[in-house]
């Protein structure tokens, strides 16, 4: 059997955003100075291409607060490889959505850290929660499918039975879901990290949520809710992953247990 390896690329194109997450790995906030200009970027998807990379994931930051994001979303179309987003979701209109899928972005991964409440407080700005919830609304309007992932920490791994149904209900396809761990602001916020002793109820909490909704006339895309949300924490790329920073230098990444 022949093994045909797949390369997929986390494009980090901009450290400007719109929220104020505890937990931001990258202390994101304003653009930084070494941030690739379009010319930049779009040599970088070409090389992207050559490499063998199949699918792109744009993130920030927040990607679409880069003036220039939806005519790198489509060079990488062009370029032949698939292109996808992970979104805070603040901001993305009817209309903003539209022209995504114009550009042809394939999937876009949604965060979602709490019930509305923890969710504004980890992410620093009131509204954001039903932000997001609007977003989705309009990716499903314009048939862009979406998936969401979560943060687990003090504040959000109590809420996960809500949370579950709130994104179920909204028409979510698949849930990422991560330990926040001590990288950026989440180091100046220890108090909500889980600490080692914590996970002892949190896995078996998971699993009793896995189990409650498993087999209840839930169809296909939401059993890989469940699936995802049983198996997993932390990253979980398969394959060759590669991380381009906002100044567009790469490394690679590793899956972690
Ligand atoms: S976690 Fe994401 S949305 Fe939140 S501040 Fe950082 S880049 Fe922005």
């Amino acid at each position: 059997m022949t093994y045909h390896r797949t390369s997929y690329a986390v494009w980090e194109i901009t450290l400007k955003c719109n929220l104020a997450c505890s937990h931001c790995g990258s202390r994101a906030g304003q653009a930084r100075a070494q941030e690739l200009s379009t010319e930049e970027a779009l040599d970088l998807v070409r090389q992207m291409a050559e490499v063998g990379i199949k699918e792109v994931t744009l993130i920030g930051g927040e990607a679409f607060l880069r003036s220039d994001w939806l005519q790198i979303a489509a060079a990488i179309n062009q370029a032949g490889m698939r292109c996808t987003m992970t979104t805070g979701g603040y901001g993305i209109s009817l209309a903003t959505a539209h022209k995504m899928k114009q550009a042809g972005i394939a999937t876009v991964s949604v965060s979602i850290d709490g019930l509305e409440a923890t969710h504004d407080r980890l992410r620093g700005r009131k509204g954001s929660w039903k932000q997001a919830f609007q977003t989705m609304s309009h990716f499903r309007e314009v048939e862009i499918p979406f998936g969401c992932n979560t943060q687990i920490n003090r504040l959000s791994a109590p809420e996960f039975p809500g949370i579950y149904e709130q994104i179920r209900d909204v028409g979510a396809r698949a849930w990422q879901i991560q330990l926040t761990v001590p990288m950026g602001n989440a180091a100046d916020n220890a108090d909500i990290l889980l600490q080692p002793y914590e996970l002892l109820d949190l896995y078996p909490m998971l699993a009793r949520v896995a189990r409650r909704h498993i087999g209840k006339g839930f169809n296909s895309s939401q059993a890989i809710i469940l699936a995802t949300m049983a198996l997993t924490s932390g990253c979980f790329a398969g394959g060759d992953v590669r991380m381009n920073g906002h100044s567009g230098r790469a490394a690679r990444l590793d899956c972690q247990p």
